[in-house]
């Protein structure tokens, strides 16, 4: 590690020296030439070698909480590592990028940041091309970024380390992208957190069900799953740090198979949610095929799990499902909706929907429409079908015009945008607990979070704003169609 130079160790009277550090013993063996100029420019070169053989990264997230959540991974195996996070890529000796292709725009996205930083890599800077991305371009990339020098997928991070030493041994080619049959998950008890309010825990890696238009498969690899005890462990190391808040994630969250063979799904999420300290338990992404009654019921009765299910149905057409591989059809998937809503607590639904699927008729979108009427959603996630490299869904006949894509999804926004409104403005008059996420300065407003997962913005009387994590009691005053206005109480 570089040691600051101080004023006392240039005047060491030579019959004091003692040699300090790489930098003191240059500067006293130059001073006794009598040279001092030589002395001051020789040091200064020096400093300058030392902060460059520094190890230091930058690290840039695409994609979801998964991607998100494995930076925090992959942060804290660099720190253990010797490598110090900087917060621009100037500053860095080490570039990475912890990539997302689940659409095509966020693929292109890397490429062009890649050729951006072109003259970085001229300043003698490494670049690594880390996650789905990674995995889906292989070492094709090194063709398209010649100067990319890391290649991994998500499977392979538990090699790291070994990956970073042959970096630095000045390797130029390397690459982790045959992990994906593994069964060990990337698991580290260097997790360096970054979220200051919720702590995630990745519970299952990898998916199986191979969706037609989906390329998680392929890039993350097979489903494989933590052992009970280790997620519990885990929970409690959060909720030791002070965290409240824990949100379990997995590809496929609810597909969950104890390695162990201990605990279902709704009974680890039960068991996270009596760890002593922890006020509230979030999971994501659940499948409409693997959601189980026992999850309500696990809800209804263990209080710290929050009033949410997110379960994305993709379309309203059993039709369109089956193209889409879902496993899964209205029917079955309404059926799993009525469950929820007959909790004794208020679930709050959100989904994922893809509009123009290749073959999706104007009928096949009415149904979905239909269906977006019918469970009344607090938020949906819409989107245009986007062809991904190696999916089955691009052999299937795209007929559907980029235009006809925007006008169904413009529909069902505007629509849902409808729902959301009378939905939110139900709550007026309430008290919600509210837990803190930050502050929105321009509107002197606290901002924060239900336990619907709901934004809920605020005032409140203190003359300091209350910290992220801490939790307000807010009477709700205001309702707009994707927030909440209050005031504390
Ligand atoms: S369930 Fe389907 S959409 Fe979700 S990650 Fe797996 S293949 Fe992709």
């Amino acid at each position: 590690m570089h040691r600051q130079p101080s004023r006392d160790r240039e005047h060491i009277p030579c019959s004091n020296r003692r040699l300090y550090g790489t930098d003191e013993f240059f500067a006293v063996t130059v001073m006794q030439s009598g040279n001092r100029g030589f002395r001051f420019n020789l040091r200064h070169d020096i400093l300058k070698i030392a902060m460059a053989t520094e190890k230091t990264f930058y690290l840039e997230t695409f994609g979801c909480q998964m991607n998100a959540h494995d930076s925090e991974k992959v942060i804290g195996t660099l720190q253990q590592q010797g490598y110090r996070q900087v917060e621009s890529e100037e500053d860095a000796g080490l570039i990475l990028y912890n990539t997302c292709s689940i659409r095509d725009k966020a693929e292109q996205k890397v490429f062009n940041r890649l050729n951006d930083y072109k003259k970085l890599h001229k300043a003698g800077k490494r670049f690594g091309v880390l996650g789905c991305v990674a995995q889906q371009e292989g070492g094709k990339i090194f063709e398209r970024a010649p100067y990319v020098s890391l290649v991994s997928g998500s499977a392979s991070y538990r090699k790291l380390p070994e990956m970073l030493a042959r970096l630095e041994s000045g390797e130029t080619r390397i690459t982790g992208l045959d992990d994906r049959q593994t069964d060990e998950t990337f698991e580290t008890e260097f997790t360096a957190r970054q979220n200051p309010y919720r702590g995630y825990i990745t519970i299952i890696e990898g998916c199986d069900k191979f969706c037609s238009y989906c390329v998680v498969p392929y890039t993350r690899g097979k489903e494989r799953s933590r052992s009970s005890s280790s997620v519990l462990a885990e929970a409690r190391r959060i909720a030791d740090m002070g965290y409240t808040e824990i949100q379990l994630l997995g590809q496929n969250v609810n597909s969950y198979r104890d390695a162990e063979g201990k605990s279902s799904f709704a009974e680890l999420l039960a068991s996270v949610g009596q760890v002593p300290g922890i006020r509230r338990v979030r999971f994501t992404t659940s499948h409409p095929r693997d959601f189980t009654r026992d999850i309500v019921e696990a809800i209804d009765a263990v209080p710290t799990l929050c009033d949410h299910v997110h379960l994305p149905v993709q379309s309203g057409s059993s039709r369109v499902l089956k193209l889409m591989a879902r496993e899964y059809t209205r029917e079955w998937y309404l059926e799993r909706i009525s469950w929820i809503k007959a909790a004794r607590r208020p679930i709050s639904l959100s989904t994922d929907i893809i509009v123009g699927f290749p073959g999706e008729t104007p009928d096949d979108f009415i149904e979905t429409m239909d269906l977006l009427a019918e469970v009344e959603y607090d938020c949906v996630f819409g989107f245009k079908y986007s062809a991904r490299p190696n999916t089955p869904a691009l052999t299937m006949i795209d007929s559907i015009s980029e235009a006809e894509k925007s006008h169904r999804l413009q529909v069902l926004l505007d629509r849902q945008r409808e729902i959301q409104r009378v939905n939110y403005s139900k709550h007026l008059g309430q008290i919600i607990e509210v837990m803190v996420e930050g502050m929105n300065p321009a509107r002197g407003q606290v901002a924060g979070r239900s336990s619907q997962n709901k934004p809920v913005n605020f005032t409140c009387a203190q003359p300091i704003a209350p910290a992220p994590g801490s939790y307000a009691q807010v009477r709700i005053t205001g309702a707009f169609p994707n927030s909440l206005v209050g005031e504390a109480v």
